[in-house]
């Protein structure tokens, strides 16, 4: 007798041999009666799901949100009062690369989070940078083309990338941030989180304030250079995943303080820049990191595909006490990661338990698709609504004040008035002399096989931000292959 469980079909019946497929003699063929050999093929054919197409290969983790500050004047958010603590999950990913890329190569990481809220999930879906490279969501399908395989070649294309950057000014914040020590990090524990978006907060007497939310790593930042990421990258194609899961496997768990910056909702009416364009920061002299907790990953999951690879994230997930604001591109994004998920996973992808609330769930949505959840209305006979069968109704307490529409369309048109270059120059003069000199190697490294023509629009971008940017570039440039730039137009 043996203490291990009997196999059986996923049908529930014992199974009997799992090592000789049905023959009609020992030396075959098989019989189609073989059932259980059709279904262990049929299973494999189906073992993968459509890869995302951004953000495809990434690590995450369980852990815990815990508020130690006091921003119950701002938010009803029940997460977010002092002393709470809420399960979430963390997914970090690279985005330009595919399932199987290296995980050690330069790129935005995403920074997704999911909070188990017992108003249900919250979602936080950013990335390790503050901006973004783009600032209208009509351009996102065309900026991420930029980062996958040229349909000819089927090889990724610099060109691309520059000519899209060139010809979008708007991108520079990011593009600076991405070839700055920070476009590498070690490993997700070595790196910021920021939500990105101008999110809102609404509070208990229904105002609203705009709030920006930040993860600062406890760990330290930790960079490769180029160098040390393709030394990495030939002993392993896995070092985000070793370190990651082998550093919560050992109990030692990391932790990110959390801060907000909150805008009280007239003054984005105010601010030099528009505070709803995700290509820029609010500088913090002028609205102040305030501290209100600590994330900590403490649990791996215990199966990578259940719970990580089927982890459905969206900024359509918020709740009580947290809301939107104008950003285009979060608007666009509500939208389209929830479509993603829908595609990818399945109509019911928020009932998978990775996915789904630790709270009940009632809702009005019918059928479809593996619907194994059955009504979720509160009472058999209350398939639609409104209903006099005791079905769930609707909770006119928890609705959010409305958000103010600027008239102002000029304002928001991403070609007027934005100043790309003023915050670019703020970050550059953060970085010491060392960190300038990596910033033009990898540039220069970056653009291998660029035309002439698009290095030196980008060039002139450059000089905007900083002269030294543009001739620390050039001589990078040079070195690198020799390339003589255009010196900088006179002033
Ligand atoms: P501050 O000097 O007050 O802000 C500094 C911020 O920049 C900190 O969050 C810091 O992150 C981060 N930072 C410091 N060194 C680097 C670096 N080498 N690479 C990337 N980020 C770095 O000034 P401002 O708020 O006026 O911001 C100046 C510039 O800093 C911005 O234009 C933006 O590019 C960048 N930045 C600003 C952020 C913001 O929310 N205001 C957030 C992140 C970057 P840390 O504390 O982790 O070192």
């Amino acid at each position: 007798m043996t203490d291990k469980p009997g196999m059986t079909t996923s049908a529930g019946a014992p199974v009997s041999d799992n090592q000789n497929s049905q023959t009609a003699g020992p030396r075959g063929p098989v019989l189609m009666q073989d059932y259980q050999l059709i279904e262990k093929l049929a299973h494999q054919n189906r073992e993968r799901i459509p890869e995302r197409v951004v953000h495809a290969k990434g690590w995450g983790a369980f852990g815990t949100l815990k508020i130690t500050g006091d921003i119950s004047r701002y938010t009803r958010a029940k997460a977010l009062q002092p002393g709470a603590e809420t399960p979430m999950l963390a997914r970090f990913s690279t985005v330009a690369g595919e399932l199987g890329a290296a995980d050690a190569e330069r790129d935005v990481r995403g920074f997704a989070l999911k909070f188990y809220t017992e108003e249900g999930n919250w979602d936080l879906v950013g990335n390790n940078t503050p901006v973004f490279f783009v600032r209208d969501p009509l351009k996102f399908p065309d900026f991420i083309h930029t980062q996958k395989r040229h349909p000819r070649t089927h090889l990724r294309s610099t060109t691309a990338m520059w000519d899209f950057w060139s010809l979008s000014p708007e991108s520079l914040h990011q593009v600076t941030i991405l070839m700055s020590d920070r476009g590498l990090p070690v490993a997700p524990m070595f790196m910021n989180g920021y939500g990105s978006h101008t999110y809102s907060f609404w509070n208990n007497d229904n105002e609203r304030f705009w709030v920006k939310f930040h993860f600062k790593t406890r760990q330290g930042h930790k960079h490769y250079t180029n160098a040390e990421a393709n030394k990495v990258i030939g002993e392993s194609r896995e070092t985000y995943q070793e370190e990651l899961f082998g550093t919560i496997d050992r109990g030692e768990f990391p932790k990110w303080t959390v801060q907000v910056q909150i805008m009280p909702e007239s003054d984005a009416d105010k601010t030099s820049y528009n505070p709803f364009d995700l290509t820029k920061v609010w500088p913090h002299a002028e609205y102040p990191p305030i501290e209100i907790g600590v994330m900590e990953l403490n649990r791996n999951a215990d199966n990578y595909f259940a719970e990580i690879e089927q982890a459905a994230f969206s900024p359509s997930n918020v709740v009580p006490g947290i809301g939107h604001s104008p950003d285009k591109m979060l608007q666009a994004r509500v939208f389209s990661y929830a479509d993603a998920h829908r595609y990818r996973l399945g109509t019911h992808y928020e009932a998978l338990p990775v996915n789904a609330p630790k709270v009940p769930v009632h809702h009005y949505h019918k059928d479809g698709p593996m619907n194994f959840m059955g009504p979720k209305t509160g009472a058999t006979d209350a398939y639609y609504e409104p209903n006099s069968m005791g079905g769930a109704v609707e909770n006119p307490g928890v609705k959010e004040p409305p958000l103010k529409i600027d008239g102002d369309a000029d304002r928001y048109n991403h070609r007027i008035g934005n100043d790309d270059y003023g915050q670019v120059t703020a970050l550059f003069n953060l970085f010491d002399d060392g960190q300038k000199s990596r910033l033009y190697a990898n540039i220069a490294a970056a653009m291998a096989g660029v035309p002439g023509e698009i290095i030196e629009r980008q060039l002139v971008h450059f000089d905007r931000v900083h002269k030294d940017y543009g001739n620390g570039v050039r001589a990078a440039l040079k070195d690198a292959y020799q390339y003589e730039a255009n010196p900088v137009a006179a002033e």
